[in-house]
Protein backbone atom coordinates (compact mmCIF):
# COMPACT_ATOMS: atom_id res chain seq x y z
CA UNK A 1 0.00 0.00 0.00
CA UNK A 2 1.11 3.35 -0.83
CA UNK A 3 0.46 6.19 1.62
CA UNK A 4 0.58 10.15 0.69
CA UNK A 5 0.19 13.23 1.71
CA UNK A 6 -1.64 16.64 0.46
CA UNK A 7 -0.65 19.53 2.49
CA UNK A 8 -3.88 21.51 2.27
CA UNK A 9 -5.57 24.73 3.88
CA UNK A 10 -3.85 26.28 6.42
CA UNK A 11 -1.82 23.37 7.91
CA UNK A 12 -3.96 20.01 7.15
CA UNK A 13 -3.20 16.87 5.44
CA UNK A 14 -5.62 14.70 3.42
CA UNK A 15 -4.23 11.69 3.39
CA UNK A 16 -4.64 9.68 0.24
CA UNK A 17 -4.05 5.44 0.77
CA UNK A 18 -3.29 3.57 -3.21
CA UNK A 19 -2.82 -0.18 -3.82
CA UNK A 20 -1.04 -1.94 -6.63
CA UNK A 21 -4.09 -1.46 -8.91
CA UNK A 22 -4.33 2.22 -8.45
CA UNK A 23 -7.58 1.73 -6.48
CA UNK A 24 -7.68 4.85 -3.81
CA UNK A 25 -9.12 5.88 -0.74
CA UNK A 26 -9.27 9.60 0.49
CA UNK A 27 -9.14 10.42 3.80
CA UNK A 28 -10.83 13.92 5.36
CA UNK A 29 -11.09 15.52 2.30
CA UNK A 30 -11.21 19.31 3.58
CA UNK A 31 -11.42 20.49 0.12
CA UNK A 32 -11.50 18.69 -3.15
CA UNK A 33 -8.97 20.28 -5.94
CA UNK A 34 -5.20 19.21 -4.68
CA UNK A 35 -7.04 15.73 -4.70
CA UNK A 36 -8.29 15.97 -8.23
CA UNK A 37 -4.90 16.83 -9.44
CA UNK A 38 -3.33 14.35 -7.30
CA UNK A 39 -5.25 11.62 -8.66
CA UNK A 40 -4.96 12.51 -12.32
CA UNK A 41 -1.54 12.66 -12.32
CA UNK A 42 -0.97 9.07 -10.30
CA UNK A 43 -4.13 7.90 -12.68
CA UNK A 44 -5.74 7.00 -9.40
CA UNK A 45 -9.01 5.31 -8.82
CA UNK A 46 -11.16 6.80 -6.25
CA UNK A 47 -12.70 3.37 -3.93
CA UNK A 48 -14.06 5.69 -0.78
CA UNK A 49 -13.91 8.61 0.99
CA UNK A 50 -13.47 8.40 5.32
CA UNK A 51 -14.05 10.71 7.08
CA UNK A 52 -13.15 11.21 10.92
CA UNK A 53 -15.21 14.54 12.02
CA UNK A 54 -17.49 16.50 10.92
CA UNK A 55 -15.24 20.20 10.61
CA UNK A 56 -15.56 21.72 7.49
CA UNK A 57 -11.35 21.44 7.27
CA UNK A 58 -11.84 17.58 6.94
CA UNK A 59 -14.96 17.67 5.00
CA UNK A 60 -15.68 20.45 2.92
CA UNK A 61 -14.30 18.40 -0.35
CA UNK A 62 -17.31 15.29 -0.36
CA UNK A 63 -19.70 16.77 -2.34
CA UNK A 64 -17.85 18.14 -4.99
CA UNK A 65 -15.42 14.51 -5.08
CA UNK A 66 -19.05 12.85 -4.94
CA UNK A 67 -20.61 14.73 -8.06
CA UNK A 68 -17.41 13.18 -10.36
CA UNK A 69 -16.48 10.38 -8.22
CA UNK A 70 -20.39 8.42 -6.62
CA UNK A 71 -18.29 6.36 -4.04
CA UNK A 72 -19.33 5.18 -0.68
CA UNK A 73 -18.34 7.56 2.32
CA UNK A 74 -17.83 6.32 5.50
CA UNK A 75 -17.99 8.20 8.61
CA UNK A 76 -19.63 9.00 12.28
CA UNK A 77 -22.98 10.29 12.31
CA UNK A 78 -22.07 13.98 12.94
CA UNK A 79 -20.66 13.71 9.71
CA UNK A 80 -24.31 12.79 7.67
CA UNK A 81 -24.83 16.53 6.67
CA UNK A 82 -21.35 16.89 5.20
CA UNK A 83 -21.97 13.69 2.35
CA UNK A 84 -21.58 10.53 4.29
CA UNK A 85 -23.38 7.73 3.13
CA UNK A 86 -21.84 4.92 5.40
CA UNK A 87 -22.28 5.50 9.09
CA UNK A 88 -19.85 4.09 10.86
CA UNK A 89 -19.32 2.93 14.93
CA UNK A 90 -17.06 1.68 17.52
CA UNK A 91 -15.51 -1.98 16.02
CA UNK A 92 -17.06 -1.72 12.54
CA UNK A 93 -14.66 -3.05 10.17
CA UNK A 94 -14.74 -2.04 6.79
CA UNK A 95 -13.06 -4.12 4.15
CA UNK A 96 -11.37 -1.43 2.01
CA UNK A 97 -8.62 -1.79 -1.01
CA UNK A 98 -8.55 -5.71 0.73
CA UNK A 99 -7.73 -4.44 4.04
CA UNK A 100 -9.54 -4.39 7.15
CA UNK A 101 -9.99 -1.38 8.67
CA UNK A 102 -11.43 -1.14 12.58
CA UNK A 103 -13.54 1.97 13.69
CA UNK A 104 -12.12 3.02 16.85
CA UNK A 105 -14.37 5.87 18.67
CA UNK A 106 -12.42 8.38 20.04
CA UNK A 107 -14.57 11.65 21.35
CA UNK A 108 -13.03 14.54 23.03
CA UNK A 109 -12.45 16.75 19.62
CA UNK A 110 -16.09 16.53 18.57
CA UNK A 111 -18.36 14.33 20.22
CA UNK A 112 -18.19 11.40 17.06
CA UNK A 113 -14.93 11.77 16.64
CA UNK A 114 -13.74 8.43 15.20
CA UNK A 115 -10.16 6.60 13.96
CA UNK A 116 -9.37 4.21 11.08
CA UNK A 117 -6.74 1.85 12.32
CA UNK A 118 -5.01 -1.54 9.68
CA UNK A 119 -2.49 -2.51 11.46
CA UNK A 120 0.08 -1.02 11.74
CA UNK A 121 -1.42 2.29 10.08
CA UNK A 122 -3.87 4.83 12.02
CA UNK A 123 -5.83 7.63 10.49
CA UNK A 124 -7.00 9.44 13.77
CA UNK A 125 -7.72 12.65 12.36
CA UNK A 126 -7.77 15.42 15.25
CA UNK A 127 -7.76 13.13 18.45
CA UNK A 128 -3.94 12.59 18.56
CA UNK A 129 -0.89 15.13 16.89
CA UNK A 130 3.00 14.52 17.26
CA UNK A 131 3.40 15.92 20.70
CA UNK A 132 -0.15 16.83 20.91
CA UNK A 133 -3.61 16.34 21.11
CA UNK A 134 -7.10 17.57 19.60
CA UNK A 135 -8.57 20.86 21.33
CA UNK A 136 -11.52 19.98 23.62
CA UNK A 137 -14.32 21.73 21.49
CA UNK A 138 -17.65 19.56 21.86
CA UNK A 139 -16.16 16.80 24.39
CA UNK A 140 -14.57 16.72 27.84
CA UNK A 141 -11.38 15.96 29.38
CA UNK A 142 -12.41 12.86 30.85
CA UNK A 143 -13.60 11.52 27.14
CA UNK A 144 -10.24 12.75 25.57
CA UNK A 145 -8.52 11.33 28.23
CA UNK A 146 -9.96 7.70 27.77
CA UNK A 147 -9.82 8.27 23.90
CA UNK A 148 -5.78 8.91 24.22
CA UNK A 149 -5.63 6.06 26.02
CA UNK A 150 -7.26 3.76 23.62
CA UNK A 151 -4.62 4.59 21.03
CA UNK A 152 -2.08 4.69 23.38
CA UNK A 153 -2.79 0.71 23.95
CA UNK A 154 -2.42 0.19 20.12
CA UNK A 155 1.57 -2.03 19.15
CA UNK A 156 4.30 0.37 19.62
CA UNK A 157 5.31 0.32 15.75
CA UNK A 158 1.85 1.82 14.98
CA UNK A 159 1.93 4.81 12.48
CA UNK A 160 0.41 7.60 12.93
CA UNK A 161 -1.71 9.83 10.04
CA UNK A 162 -3.03 12.60 11.59
CA UNK A 163 -4.62 15.45 9.90
CA UNK A 164 -2.64 18.46 11.05
CA UNK A 165 0.94 19.25 10.99
CA UNK A 166 1.00 20.75 14.02
CA UNK A 167 4.18 19.60 15.48
CA UNK A 168 6.88 22.32 15.70
CA UNK A 169 4.09 23.96 18.41
CA UNK A 170 3.35 21.11 20.07
CA UNK A 171 6.99 20.16 20.45
CA UNK A 172 7.57 23.74 21.65
CA UNK A 173 5.27 23.31 24.32
CA UNK A 174 6.53 20.33 25.66
CA UNK A 175 9.71 21.96 26.04
CA UNK A 176 8.61 24.79 27.65
CA UNK A 177 7.10 22.27 30.02
CA UNK A 178 10.44 19.99 30.36
CA UNK A 179 13.34 21.83 29.12
CA UNK A 180 15.65 19.31 30.38
CA UNK A 181 13.83 16.28 28.84
CA UNK A 182 16.64 14.97 26.34
CA UNK A 183 13.75 13.28 24.03
CA UNK A 184 11.92 16.18 23.61
CA UNK A 185 15.20 18.30 22.59
CA UNK A 186 16.20 16.10 20.25
CA UNK A 187 12.94 15.68 18.65
CA UNK A 188 12.37 19.57 18.83
CA UNK A 189 16.09 19.69 16.81
CA UNK A 190 14.66 16.90 14.49
CA UNK A 191 11.38 18.57 13.80
CA UNK A 192 12.93 22.28 13.58
CA UNK A 193 15.21 20.68 10.45
CA UNK A 194 12.23 19.10 8.84
CA UNK A 195 9.91 22.10 9.36
CA UNK A 196 12.66 24.41 7.74
CA UNK A 197 12.38 22.25 4.81
CA UNK A 198 8.95 22.02 4.12
CA UNK A 199 9.12 18.71 5.21
CA UNK A 200 6.12 16.44 6.85
CA UNK A 201 7.04 15.24 10.63
CA UNK A 202 3.76 12.37 10.28
CA UNK A 203 3.32 9.65 10.45
CA UNK A 204 4.93 9.51 13.91
CA UNK A 205 4.45 6.07 16.06
CA UNK A 206 3.49 5.24 19.00
CA UNK A 207 6.67 4.35 20.03
CA UNK A 208 8.20 7.54 19.59
CA UNK A 209 4.59 9.69 21.33
CA UNK A 210 5.20 7.61 24.52
CA UNK A 211 7.98 9.33 24.75
CA UNK A 212 7.61 13.09 23.61
CA UNK A 213 4.06 13.48 23.81
CA UNK A 214 3.07 15.07 27.32
CA UNK A 215 -0.81 14.35 27.07
CA UNK A 216 0.73 10.22 26.90
CA UNK A 217 3.02 10.81 30.15
CA UNK A 218 0.12 12.17 32.75
CA UNK A 219 1.86 9.76 35.67
CA UNK A 220 5.37 11.69 34.92
CA UNK A 221 6.31 13.27 38.36
CA UNK A 222 8.05 16.24 36.70
CA UNK A 223 4.43 17.87 34.21
CA UNK A 224 2.89 16.48 37.66
CA UNK A 225 5.53 19.27 39.83
CA UNK A 226 5.01 21.85 36.85
CA UNK A 227 0.69 21.61 36.87
CA UNK A 228 1.22 22.26 40.93
CA UNK A 229 -0.35 18.57 40.86
CA UNK A 230 0.11 14.81 41.68
CA UNK A 231 -1.45 11.67 40.63
CA UNK A 232 -1.46 10.87 44.51
CA UNK A 233 -4.58 13.06 45.26
CA UNK A 234 -5.40 13.79 41.41
CA UNK A 235 -7.17 11.37 39.45
CA UNK A 236 -4.90 10.97 35.53
CA UNK A 237 -7.49 12.82 33.56
CA UNK A 238 -7.31 15.61 35.91
CA UNK A 239 -4.20 15.91 34.82
CA UNK A 240 -4.88 15.77 31.58
CA UNK A 241 -7.44 18.47 31.60
CA UNK A 242 -4.88 20.66 33.35
CA UNK A 243 -2.07 19.87 30.58
CA UNK A 244 -4.66 20.82 27.47
CA UNK A 245 -5.80 23.93 29.79
CA UNK A 246 -1.99 25.02 29.74
CA UNK A 247 -1.59 23.88 25.85
CA UNK A 248 -4.51 25.91 24.96
CA UNK A 249 -2.97 29.32 26.63
CA UNK A 250 0.60 28.49 25.09
CA UNK A 251 1.34 30.69 21.99
ZN1 LIG B 1 -11.30 19.17 13.83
Amino acid sequence: MNIINIPALKDNYIWILYNAKKECLIIDPGEYISIIQIIQKLKLKITAILLTHHHKDHTAGVRKLLKLFPVKVYGPLETVNAGTNHIVSENDILTLLGYHFKVLFLPGHTLGHVAFYSKPWLFCGDALFSAGCGRLFEGTAKQMYESLQKIKQLPGDTLIYSAHEYTWSNINFAASILPKDNNIISYLKNVKKKRIKNESTLPTSINKELKINLFFRCKDKEIQKKLNTSSNNEEEWKIFAKLRTKRDLFT
